[in-house]
């Protein structure tokens, strides 16, 4: 059986990735999700298993150390977010497309490993300031979350010319409907 492609989307916090990660799973496409383990909190809206596998700083030490992630990054301070190797393999060896929502080193760090099986999007918001806006209304942040998200996204945006793709989340129904067709023809 041929294996199935990686289409990994990064993003920074706020742009609207998150929007389109779950639009396309909405979409009846051929596509499954990674689900990532992480060491933050579950929010209120989230299931285990489904949005990440939570687990605590220990687990997710004993994980590193054991060699399980295709890759991992402190994404925040004390947190941590990794891919299992094993849950993409899994996908891949039975034909599946897996779709990755990742943070822009993870992203560039799966695309080095997986080269032309893989598709690395990136999505940017049209400015950092509406970038904050964004991140205001979602609410979910403190203040001080809020900003160390903004910093990092202002450093994360000067990776967009090393991914394969770059969109531009300005309204999000087109870059819906963008990132859908450049999906479709990559898997097709
Ligand atoms: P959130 O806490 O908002 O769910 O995610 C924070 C950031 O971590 C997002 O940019 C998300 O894409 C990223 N992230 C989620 N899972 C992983 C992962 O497995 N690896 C890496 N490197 N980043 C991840």
């Amino acid at each position: 059986m041929e294996r199935g492609k990686l289409i990994i989307f990064a993003a920074p916090s706020g742009s609207g990735k998150t929007s389109i990660v779950k639009y396309l799973l909405a979409q009846h496409l051929p596509l499954t999700f990674s689900i990532s383990a992480t060491t933050r909190p579950k929010r209120p809206n989230e299931e285990e298993g489904v949005d990440y596998f939570f687990l605590t700083p220990k687990q997710f030490q004993e994980k590193i150390v054991a060699g399980d992630f295709l890759e991992w990054e402190e994404v925040y301070a004390g947190a941590y977010y990794g891919t299992l190797k094993s849950e993409v393999d899994k996908l891949l060896e039975k034909g599946e497309n897996v779709i990755f929502d990742v943070d822009v080193l993870g992203a560039l760090n799966i695309k080095k490993i997986y080269a032309e099986q893989a598709l690395a999007l990136f999505v940017k918001p049209p400015s950092v300031e509406a970038l904050k806006e964004r991140l205001k209304i979602r609410g979910t942040e403190c203040a001080e979350s809020l900003k160390r998200r903004i910093d990092k996204a202002t450093y994360e945006l000067s990776f967009a010319p090393d991914f394969d793709i770059t969109i531009i989340n300005d309204h999000l129904e087109e870059a819906q409907s963008d990132a859908k067709q450049i999906v479709l023809n990559f898997i097709k």
